[in-house]
């Protein structure tokens, strides 16, 4: 069986033109070098659960990204971090809510997954057993960036509940080459959300779904419509039940039931067969996707996915 990886770094209403030449080459670059870093590890016969780990964790480390350091303020003036991760051999599941102080929230759902009785933990409670795991601890500001706290101060001076402009959660799927499937996804959540406020990323079957039986998924979006529809659950079970492709799955959940209900964003998904999709109602979303034989590629609007050149001018 040959593997595949798809990644997200958020979906969002962007306009051509919206990002510098040297902006677009910055975000291609470390969608690229996400990629890479997880396509390696399933070349080397890894896991696709550390494949999504670590494509995840660097995209958390990257400040260009809404997870890990760069992540949104809340209205509050904090990151509080939400985080899930799904192994699709036998269902198990792990997740953290409103973290703040876990350097890596998707390290911390994975202990949960694989470590707890649990499979959600929240707020203090989730901190303080990163702590005892010995993960890595970091004071709050570790999150922060100016770029973050400008869009705060621009959403509240609109007057915005959140912000939607741009989503910029991140995200990970794959199969690798004894056919497993996993998903997982980290996020900030959306800029000036309410205190407490909890997304669909850190819940499963809405953030995060993954099933070898059919498929694996993450998504990005406006999370109150992606848990009201169960997205990412929604998509596998499609796949199970009325036997569709994980393309028209993917389509009817992202470009019919959520578009009804004015639900902005996108999910990206591998399938049990290897085939994969990056599906997204808004004009843009930053993805990478690769299979085994081919050169992956790294896109932001729709339809510019292409390999990236470290020598051109925006790294197309
Ligand atoms: N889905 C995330 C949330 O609502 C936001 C995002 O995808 O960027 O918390």
């Amino acid at each position: 069986m040959s593997y595949s990886l798809v990644i997200h770094g958020g979906a969002g209403g962007f306009e051509s033109g919206q990002f510098s030449p040297a902006e677009e080459k910055a975000y291609r670059s470390a969608l690229n070098t996400a990629l890479k870093a997880g396509e390696a590890v399933l070349a080397n016969d890894g896991s696709a659960m550390d494949a999504i780990t670590t494509a995840i964790t660097l995209l958390e480390d990257s400040p260009l990204f809404n997870a890990g350091h760069g992540a949104v303020f809340n209205a509050a003036g904090e990151a509080e971090l939400d985080a899930s991760i799904m192994d699709g051999r036998d269902l198990n599941a792990g997740a953290v809510a409103g973290v703040k102080r876990t350097k890596s929230p998707i390290a911390l759902a994975r202990r949960v997954m694989e470590k707890s009785q649990h499979v959600m933990l929240h707020g203090r409670g989730a901190d303080i057993y990163a702590e005892q795991q010995q993960l890595e601890m970091v004071e709050n500001s570790y999150f922060h960036t100016e770029h973050r706290r400008e869009q705060l101060k621009r959403a509240q001076e609109r007057g915005a509940a959140v912000s939607l402009s741009k989503f910029g959660t991140v995200g990970a799927a794959a199969r690798d080459r004894d056919g497993n499937l996993a998903a997982g996804t980290s996020t900030g959540g959306l800029t000036n959300k309410r205190y407490g406020r909890v997304g669909d990323s850190p819940i499963i079957g809405a953030g995060t779904y993954a099933n070898n039986k059919s498929c694996a998924v993450s998504a990005t979006g406006h999370g109150e419509f992606f848990i009201r529809a169960t997205v990412a659950r929604d998509i596998c079970a499609r796949m199970e039940f009325t036997g569709a492709s994980l393309g028209d799955a993917a389509r009817q959940v992202v470009m019919e039931q959520l578009v009804e209900m004015k639900g902005d964003g996108g999910i990206i998904a591998v399938d049990y067969r290897g085939n994969y999709t990056l599906t997204f109602n808004t004009n843009g979303m930053f993805r990478g996707s690769v299979q085994e034989g081919n050169v992956g590629t790294v896109g932001i609007l729709r339809g510019d996915d292409a390999i990236f050149d470290e020598a051109s001018e925006t790294g197309r």
